[in-house]
């Protein structure tokens, strides 16, 4: 059999968008995925404006209605003390999405670019040569492809086998989320960030009668069991609002989120999305990174595959995340230093509440 063009393990947003970049120009592209398809996930599930670029550039923003997303205009910020700071993002809005709609929206538009989707189809090994790849799936069943796309996710099984994984600190502080969504009328249309200490919320709107609610915090820091009732008890105002709201999903966690790579790329393997590194949810961008790195990767499929998949051939996409990647991790080490002292956090929002344009310009460089 011929082999492949183009072999994506996962269909998140990641492996999806490679492979409607791949399919439009012309490559033959399947996707594999453990899990039946669209899977959901534990996401915040704001899509930063350049993320709803990349969305509307691949086609897929027509297949999303008002049930399941929602205009976000920025970011507001809200402190224990009752402070806020807001910063709107600039020139256009971004989009709350719920994310089994999202990735509704990629799987049809991935469908109709000619994409072959394998759902429930694990990929338990491969084999790489600067000549080819081999898959296999968890069946047994051998597939043969001329690149491999790992879209496998923050622990991405194929970045470890393939010897791409930078080992983590010991003592590195460990961050996880869990999310759960209700079914109530979103009363914001900026993304509310509620500050605790050790402990944040995010609410997203997600929907016309939908919010989204993700936690995020550091191992250690927060005391009591770890339950959404019990980390939802960290911020009456927020309890209140959602008072009475029927649940409209199941809790879901994610974590820890730092993973680091030794690089990207090996002859006829790349990495794309969380599996190429993670540093932290605290700014809302995976999804943004993702898209972007899988527009890159696509835009260079052509020259990548005539030249063999090669490592060399994909030094291009290398140094494009790395541009996106550089600015993401600063942006989010900066801000998880801030959130560990609450002191400093509570004096740097105070006083950026006082030069709200400076704190919008600080929105906008960090989602730019
Ligand atoms: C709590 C939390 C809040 C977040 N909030 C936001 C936010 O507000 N905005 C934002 O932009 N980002 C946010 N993120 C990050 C965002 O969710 C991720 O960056 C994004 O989902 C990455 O997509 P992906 O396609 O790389 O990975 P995933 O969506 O994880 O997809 C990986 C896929 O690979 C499949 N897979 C894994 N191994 C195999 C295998 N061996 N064979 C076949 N299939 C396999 C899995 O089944 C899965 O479908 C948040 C993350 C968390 C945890």
């Amino acid at each position: 059999m011929r082999p492949i063009d183009v072999a994506i393990v996962g269909g998140g947003p990641a492996g999806l968008a490679v492979a409607i970049h791949a399919a439009r120009r012309g490559f033959s592209t399947v996707v594999f995925d453990r899990q039946a398809l669209p899977a959901d996930k534990a996401c915040g599930e704001g899509l930063a404006p350049p993320g709803l670029r990349e969305l509307e550039a691949l086609g897929a923003r027509q297949y999303l209605t008002s049930a399941d997303c929602a205009p976000i205009v920025g970011i507001r910020y809200l402190q224990e003390d009752g402070t806020d700071v807001s910063g709107r993002f600039a020139p256009t809005p971004g989009l709350g999405i719920r994310r089994t709609a999202l990735a509704s929206a990629l799987t049809r538009t991935a469908r109709e670019a000619g994409v072959t989707l394998r759902e429930r189809c694990g990929v338990a090994n491969v084999l790489r040569s600067p000549e080819r790849v081999l898959l296999t799936t968890a069946t047994g069943e051998e597939v043969e492809a001329r690149l491999l796309v790992a879209a496998d996710g923050l622990a991405s099984p194929l970045r470890q086998a393939q010897g791409l994984d930078e080992p983590v600190k010991p003592h590195a502080p460990r961050r996880f989320g869990l999310r759960q969504h209700f079914r109530v009328r979103p009363w914001s249309d900026f993304v509310e960030i509620h500050l605790s200490r050790g402990l944040e919320a995010y609410v997203t709107p997600a929907g016309n009668e939908r919010v989204g609610v993700a936690f995020l915090w550091e191992d250690g820091k927060v005391e009591d069991a770890i339950s959404f009732p019990s980390l939802l008890q960290r911020f009456p105002a927020l309890r209140e609002r959602l008072e009475g709201a029927p649940a409209d999903s199941q809790a879901r966690g994610a974590g820890p989120f730092l993973r680091k790579v030794r690089g990207r790329t090996l002859d006829r393997f790349v990495l794309v999305g969380d599996a190429a590194g993670y540093v932290d949810a605290i700014t809302g961008e995976g999804l943004t990174l993702a898209l972007r790195g899988a527009s890159a990767l696509g835009h260079l499929l052509p020259e990548v595959l005539a030249r063999g998949a090669s490592r060399a051939s994909l030094v291009p996409y290398e140094r494009a995340v790395a541009r996106h990647y550089w600015r993401y991790a600063l942006s989010v080490r900066l801000m998880l230093a801030i959130a560990r002292y609450p002191a400093l956090r509570a004096r740097v929002l105070h006083g950026l509440a006082r030069y709200p344009r400076l704190f919008e310009s600080l929105v906008n460089f960090v989602t730019s």
